[in-house]
């Protein structure tokens, strides 16, 4: 029987894309094939087709997946062929230190699916990454899952409490579900973008006040609005040592900061410690997310708690997958979703 072909975007070296026919994946005993519906552009896509992170290539790029079981294997119980799904693509060992600590997120020994990205007709996981939807979820909406699961994860670091009054800064698609999630815990939300149209979405989505930083100086603002206070939770939402210096300074007496993006190039914070030391600050940090992260992302969205569908600007097909990371790398729009259909 001739094999029956699927289509992958290659990228075979950064910035080089190629659409190419494979065969369809087997289906191992314990894996799900899904026939892709959706599939996010994230910014870790782009840093990566940019040559700028240390993933391997060739590969098939693409994370941000939900779509229909085409396939199960002999042994998979918890979803059926048909059923709506998203995908994890990053299958924890779940045997070293950091999935035995509660970590999963920091994996030691993680797979990834280089050659089995979510630009393409049909992922293969393992059933355990595979989550299923209820009929009615949108499938645009769950696409979101997995940053939506990062976003949660920073969140919970900040351990808000009603009333609280939190700054995002950057609000570009993930700041925009860390101003609603912020807001689900009872938070005031102050969103911080230089980009009008960002800030318009924000005040759309239910922030609370929205600034330019370029325009008004932060510090005054929100001396003004929290009477002198400060804020008791900010994101850093935006790669930037600065950005993260200057957050620090408008925290109030016990302040949580959370540094949710990475920085590149590197580079080195400079802070004068009596900061956090007098102000009993708490500083930290957030990166990936683990399962448990994954299926409050999935509650949140399913459950009609996080409008992630509205932060959908571009819908293009696979084909123009590399016009969308150009749309991404000059920010142009908020979130790009590859429609594979
Ligand atoms: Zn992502
Ligand atoms: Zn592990």
């Amino acid at each position: 029987m001739k094999k029956q072909l699927m289509r992958q975007m290659w990228c075979e070296k950064p910035g080089q894309l190629e659409l190419r026919y494979n065969p369809i994946f087997e289906v191992g005993d314990d894996d799900v094939l899904v026939k892709v519906a959706y599939t996010g552009i994230c910014p870790w896509d782009v840093r990566a087709f940019s040559g700028k992170s240390s993933v391997a290539f060739p590969r098939v790029l693409g994370h941000e997946t939900s779509g229909h079981v085409a396939a199960v294997g002999k042994n998979v119980t918890h979803v059926q062929v048909g059923q709506p799904v998203v995908a994890d693509f990053i299958v924890k060992c779940g045997v070293c230190r950091a999935c035995r600590r509660g970590r999963p997120n920091r994996c030691q020994n993680p797979t990834y699916q280089q050659f089995g990205g979510g630009y393409a007709d049909y992922v293969r996981l393992p059933a355990k990454n595979i989550y299923p939807l209820k009929p009615e979820t949108s499938l645009k909406a769950a696409a979101f899952m997995e940053p939506l699961a990062c976003v949660w994860r920073g969140q919970r670091m900040l351990q808000l409490q009603p009333g609280d009054v939190a700054l995002v800064v950057g609000v570009g698609p993930i700041g925009l579900m860390h101003a609603q999630v912020a807001r689900r815990f009872g938070a005031r939300v102050i969103a911080s973008d230089v980009l009008p149209e960002r800030l318009q979405k924000a005040r759309e989505l239910g922030a609370d006040w929205v600034v330019n930083p370029q325009e008004t100086d932060l510090k005054t603002f929100v001396q003004e609005i929290t009477e002198g206070w400060g804020l008791d939770a900010a994101v850093v939402a935006v790669g930037s040592a600065r950005l993260v210096e200057q957050t620090l300074t408008l925290l109030a007496p016990g302040g949580r900061l959370n540094i949710f993006a990475g920085v590149y190039p590197r580079d080195e914070l400079r802070i004068d410690p009596n900061l956090i030391h007098y102000g009993e600050y708490v500083l930290t940090g957030s990166a990936d997310s683990a399962p448990e992260d994954m299926q409050r992302a999935l509650d949140l969205i399913e459950g009609g708690l996080v409008n992630t569908e509205s932060l959908i600007s571009h819908v293009l097909p696979l084909e123009e997958l590399g016009r969308g990371f150009e749309l991404v790398k000059h920010r142009e729009g908020l979130k790009i979703m590859i429609e594979v259909a």
